[in-house]
């Protein structure tokens, strides 16, 4: 059998793998799929439930508690329970960093790699309404992804930025903990598409370290004295691990000791082509595939020492306009509650954020602007204003929608519901008012539609219309 490129590209890390053989192989394998359930919409047993009544064959994740593999299920990202944000799909080894941060309810976090959201969110469950995350992304379009996550998953205490992570514009020491998941040349993700596998060109990866380094230097100064910092990649590569830790950290940041009960993993490596590394990145974890039959992923804890680091000069950032600020309209709010039947009181404690005159934002309250940031979202959207019409916003219906009393349309079967959330209108009769209502299947909220003449016009958004089968 003719090798596969990959097995050649990676002959380098013979001499780093203990059984070479069993590495080999692994590669070779498929990776089943794996989702968390998303605890702020659903209970475990009812995702459970779910998927006994569907005949989807679930097997727990042992070290992540309400985190299933999925050796049968093809399209997880294309259900009706993924609409309505019952669980996340996410590769599972990349769990890892977020139990290797470990934060803790009421702290702020700062993830300054974001997209798609699978960490942030992770946080954001882990830091509960008294905490917060700051997801920041520097592409525009994977920025989609991000809001599109918090969105789905109705993540309150989550506010999204789009800045260069190399020169994040705040202050130095405001977070807690931050999170950099960097980009990198992917090589531990082989098992995803093995066929379509590229080899990493050197040019490509010198890029690459060269963000990374850059990236983990912005965070020694974001974060508090004191604070973690987790590293992460889904490489291979100790240019892009240990050697990024060696450059970067120096008497600003000791890679600690961490365990993450029911992992293998394999320590950092100290020495790489003739040169030795520091001792302590001895303490970063190196998930190798076939250790836990899994993706490949690298992971540092690093504790940020007390010693001040000399100031950073930042360019100027990019002008941001309209910035956001708090609601000055909130007579939205009530004509919601008219509408779908709510009580007033059940929006007494959050807090409400604009961006321009548009969309109308509710977050926990203690989601507050970090100084000289500009966030693209603050929280979920929850209604828009557009010249005199006011429109509910699908996030905003889905995560009140157990709480809906009038104006719902229930979806008879579930031919209707696909027909709903692949965004099309159908002819339906149903007892509403004309206008924006709440649909529902089942117990699964959707979303926003419009009635009007005996038809229903989906309004979900197109990000959430994944062509449902
Ligand atoms: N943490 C994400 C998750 O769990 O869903 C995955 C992050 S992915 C490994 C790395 C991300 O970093 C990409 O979305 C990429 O666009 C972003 N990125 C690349 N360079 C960046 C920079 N200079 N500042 C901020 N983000 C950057």
């Amino acid at each position: 059998m003719e090798p596969a490129v990959w097995e050649r590209a990676f002959q380098r890390y013979r001499g780093l793998v203990e059984d070479a053989e069993a590495f080999w192989a692994c590669l070779r394998t498929p990776l089943p799929p794996c989702v968390w359930v998303n605890r702020l919409k659903v209970t475990v047993e009812e995702f459970q439930a779910y998927c006994r009544e569907e005949g989807i064959e679930l097997e727990p994740v042992a070290w992540y508690p309400g985190a299933f593999r999925l050796p049968s299920w093809e399209r997880p990202g294309a259900t009706l329970p993924f609409v309505a944000g019952w669980y996340y799909v996410q590769e599972e080894i990349a769990m890892a960093a977020v139990v290797a941060l470990d934060p803790q309810p009421g702290e702020r976090v700062l993830d300054l790699c974001a997209a798609p959201g699978g960490k942030t969110a992770q946080i954001a469950l882990r830091v509960g309404p008294g905490g917060s995350v700051l997801a920041n992304e520097v592409s525009r379009e994977r920025l989609a992804s991000l809001r599109a996550t918090v969105d789905r998953l109705g993540l309150l205490n989550v506010g999204v930025a789009w800045y260069d992570g190399r020169f994040f514009p705040a202050p130095d020491g405001v977070w807690d903990r931050v999170l950099v998941d960097a980009p990198c040349t992917g090589e531990g993700t082989v098992r995803k598409a093995e066929h379509r596998w590229r080899p990493v060109t050197e040019s490509f990866r010198r890029y690459c370290t060269t963000v990374q380094q850059a990236l983990l230097r912005r965070a020694l100064h974001l974060v508090k004295p004191g604070g973690v910092i987790v590293y992460s990649t889904c490489t291979f590569a100790p240019e892009e691990n240990e050697m990024v830790l060696d450059a970067v950290l120096g008497d600003y940041g000791v890679v600690e000791p961490f365990t993450i009960e029911g992992l293998q993993a394999m320590p950092g490596v100290q020495r790489w082509e003739g040169r030795s590394l520091r001792e302590d990145v001895v303490h970063a974890h190196r998930f190798w595939p076939h250790l836990n039959d899994t993706g490949g992923f690298f992971v540092a804890r690093i504790r940020r020492t007390e010693i001040p680091l000399p100031a950073m000069s930042l360019p100027r950032p990019p002008r941001r306009w309209p910035p956001q600020q708090p609601a000055y309209r909130l007579d939205g709010i009530t004509w919601l509650c008219e509408r779908f039947g709510l009580s007033p009181e059940l929006f007494a404690s959050y807090r409400y954020w604009m961006r321009g005159r548009e969309i109308l934002w509710m977050a926990f309250p203690v989601l507050e602007l970090p100084p000289n940031v500009v966030l693209e979202s603050c929280g979920i959207p929850l209604l828009s204003y557009k010249r005199k019409h006011i429109k509910p916003k699908t996030a905003g219906l889905q995560l009140l929608g157990p709480m809906v009393t009038r104006n719902v349309v229930e979806l008879p079967d579930r031919a209707a519901a696909l027909r709903f959330v692949n965004g099309q209108s159908q002819n339906l009769a149903a007892d509403v008012e004309p206008g924006f209502v709440h649909v529902r299947y089942r117990s699964f909220e959707l979303g926003c539609g419009l009635y009007a003449r005996g038809q229903l016009h989906s309004q979900i958004p197109r990000g959430l219309q994944t062509q449902v089968e």
